[in-house]
């Protein structure tokens, strides 16, 4: 008799999942679960954590909960499990009560690999006794940041989860979370109860996407030049910071031509939901979204995530740029930034209720943004740095590609902060950054000559730099906290570092924007599609064809087009040009069961 050999975890990923090698990471969280080890990971968004704890419920006996907060994609997210051939189900508070008996059965009968639970089902005696009834091969507690209670995903009902290690203490555990600083990582831990699991930090290197960090000037317009020069006809994600501005960009977009739908929390229900899912079944749709909008969502084919407002934490920004690029194949990240936007976030600070800590602790991460923003070098370095991770400059970054150069703006600096000691000491009297740069430029403004700032001994001694530069000056001294802006009125104020610069102890070095482009690229009429890298144009029509067949096969199973396969793998289809199953099922992404259902209609496509 011959004995066959356990399937591995390996085997697992190629038979079910169709892919040939692990992530960095991934291979040794997937054998410390499986086991029987608790684990706590830290893994960048689209870095993989999904499989960390598919792959061990499948390998483990029994049934692997998983609970995340993510109830509206709980379906989708089953879809795509069943579409590989797992076993997966869920239970939430948006089934009818025949739906939860068929799934409560299935769990009781074995009959599931995985079993998605909202927080606060879990909390409920009924959940607890039926979990009684089967075998629980781990735990995995998704999005554990949810349970960080200054963070604005905070979840009170995550605050219970970490009572599954008393009633299950032989069930192992995984918690994961792409929110990595020290205080969110070690509030986890404690909150989890997690003081036994072993720690896995992955990289938190995201290639494949390019940062760009650029000043803001009209923002609507530049996005649309961005959207029709570097990415017609793709999906992307534009956030925006108020319910008001999602609206407008997304009127103005589809004004413009692009397909764009709004998302925050001011509309209803119904409209959210139904927007997410055009979202997420269409190809090529543009998002317009307040940070409400995201988390969990794991279309792989988002090859842009616009800000148009500066983000609060360089966090956030990690968070909300990781979005795109899942499938590994080129995206941006383009974030538009100006002036307006330190005041407003100072601004937004000082209003915040809560206490001294609580407002320290947001002018830092602010602080760690407008440091991103700023440097002159290499965006990704930062990025990662700030992450604890060390590397060297990426060459695919907006400042590798085309380098700032650092000036020494220690005289502007001097003579701005002087205006602004002179408008507060002689005069007794505070304006915000447009009269300072109106009186260094020698403006005989209605303002100036109504308030006599003719006769200040700083007006007319900034004419060597035009408006756009003083401003710039402004917005990176208020960056690096050498002024700042109070007051009802926002108006621009020393801070206890200014004097340093006034009395020359200090030098200020200042960044100089890269020239910008000298046409504006796409601005025209030629917008034809130009796919993020370059397929040979046999290639490109047979890869068309390939999405002409999965849109109709996802309108026809009722899923997104991605669960059927993703880009990556249809690309990666139309350059082998397979003519058998075998090499159909050689692909990347195509998996024992996704073969058997599509191999034939993959070989026919081609063929046709
Ligand atoms: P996260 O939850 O960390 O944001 P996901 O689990 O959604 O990331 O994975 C991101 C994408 O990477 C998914 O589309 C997934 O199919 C793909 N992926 C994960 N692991 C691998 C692997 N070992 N090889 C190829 N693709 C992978
Ligand atoms: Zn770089």
């Amino acid at each position: 008799m011959v004995a066959t050999a356990p399937e591995t975890a390996l085997d697992l990923l190629g038979r079910v999942f169709g892919y040939d090698a692990f992530r960095s990471g991934q291979q040794d969280i997937i054998e410390h679960v499986i086991a029987g080890g608790d684990a706590l990971v830290l893994m960048p968004t689209g870095g993989g954590k999904s499989l960390c704890y598919q792959i061990p419920a499948l390998h483990r006996p029994g049934v692997g909960v998983v609970i995340s907060p993510l109830i509206a994609l709980m379906q989708d997210q089953v879809d795509a499990l069943r579409a590989l051939g797992v076993r997966a189900g869920f239970l939430n508070s948006t089934q009818d009560p025949d739906e939860r008996r068929m799934v409560e059965a299935e769990f009781v009968a074995g009959e599931l690999d995985l079993l998605y639970l909202a927080p606060e089902a879990l909390r409920s005696a009924g959940t607890q006794r039926l979990l009684e009834r089967g075998t629980i091969a781990l735990f995995a507690i998704d999005e554990a940041h949810c349970v960080a209670q200054w963070g604005h995903d905070f979840r009170p009902d995550y605050l219970a989860l970490s009572m599954l290690h008393e009633r299950w203490p032989r069930v192992p555990r995984i918690a994961l979370t792409a929110t990595a600083t020290r205080e969110t990582h070690a509030e986890i831990a404690q909150r989890l109860d997690l003081g036994g699991a072993k720690h896995f930090v992955a990289s938190f290197d995201r290639p494949n996407i390019r940062y760009r960090i650029v000043p803001k000037d009209d923002p609507r317009r530049q996005l649309l030049t961005l959207l029709r020069a570097e990415h017609p006809g793709d999906a992307g994600i534009v956030y925006c910071l108020s319910r008001a501005s999602v609206d407008k960009t997304a009127e103005f977009l589809v004004r413009n031509g692009i397909q764009a739908l709004p998302y925050h929390a001011g509309l209803d229900a119904g409209t959210r939901s139904a927007n997410q899912s055009r979202f997420l079944r269409e190809d090529g749709l543009v998002m317009v979204a307040t940070i409400a909008f995201g988390m969990g969502i794991d279309k792989p084919d988002v090859r842009f995530v616009a800000h148009l407002d500066l983000p609060k934490s360089v966090e956030g920004y990690y968070q909300e740029t990781g979005r795109a690029g899942r499938d590994g194949l080129p995206a941006t990240a383009w974030l538009a930034y100006g002036l307006q936007d330190v005041v407003q976030q100072r601004r937004m600070i000082d209003q915040s209720d809560g206490d001294l800590t609580h407002r320290r602790m947001l002018a830092r991460h602010l602080d760690a943004m407008l440091a991103l923003c700023e440097t002159v070098e290499c965006r990704r370095v930062r990025l990662l740095a700030y992450f604890g991770q060390d590397s060297g400059p990426c060459g695919n970054c907006d400042t590798c590609l085309t380098p700032p150069e650092s000036w020494d703006g220690t005289v502007p600096a001097q003579k701005l902060l002087s205006t602004v000691w002179r408008l507060q000491h002689e005069r007794n009297q505070r304006f915000g950054v447009g009269q300072s740069v109106d009186i260094l430029l020698g403006r005989t403004t209605d303002k100036i000559t109504q308030w006599k700032h003719d006769s200040l001994s700083t007006y007319g001694i900034g004419t060597e730099l035009t408006e756009a530069e003083w401003r710039g000056v402004a917005r990176q001294l208020l960056a690096q906290g050498l002024l700042t802006v109070a007051g009802e009125h926002q108006t621009l104020q020393l801070t206890d570092t200014s004097p340093e610069v006034l009395g020359g102890r200090r030098t200020v070095s200042l960044r100089r924007e890269a020239p910008r482009p000298a046409r504006s690229a796409g601005g025209g009429s030629s917008s034809a599609k130009k796919p993020v890298v370059e397929l040979p144009a046999e290639a490109a029509a047979l890869f068309e064809k390939l999405r002409a067949w999965r849109a109709a096969t996802a309108k026809e199973d009722g899923v997104p087009a991605y669960v059927i396969f993703h880009d990556a793998t249809l690309r990666q289809i139309a350059l082998d040009r397979p003519t058998t199953l075998a090499a159909v099922g050689a692909v990347s992404g195509v998996g024992q069961n996704k073969l058997a259902k599509y191999g034939q209609q993959i070989l026919d496509t081609l063929a046709g």
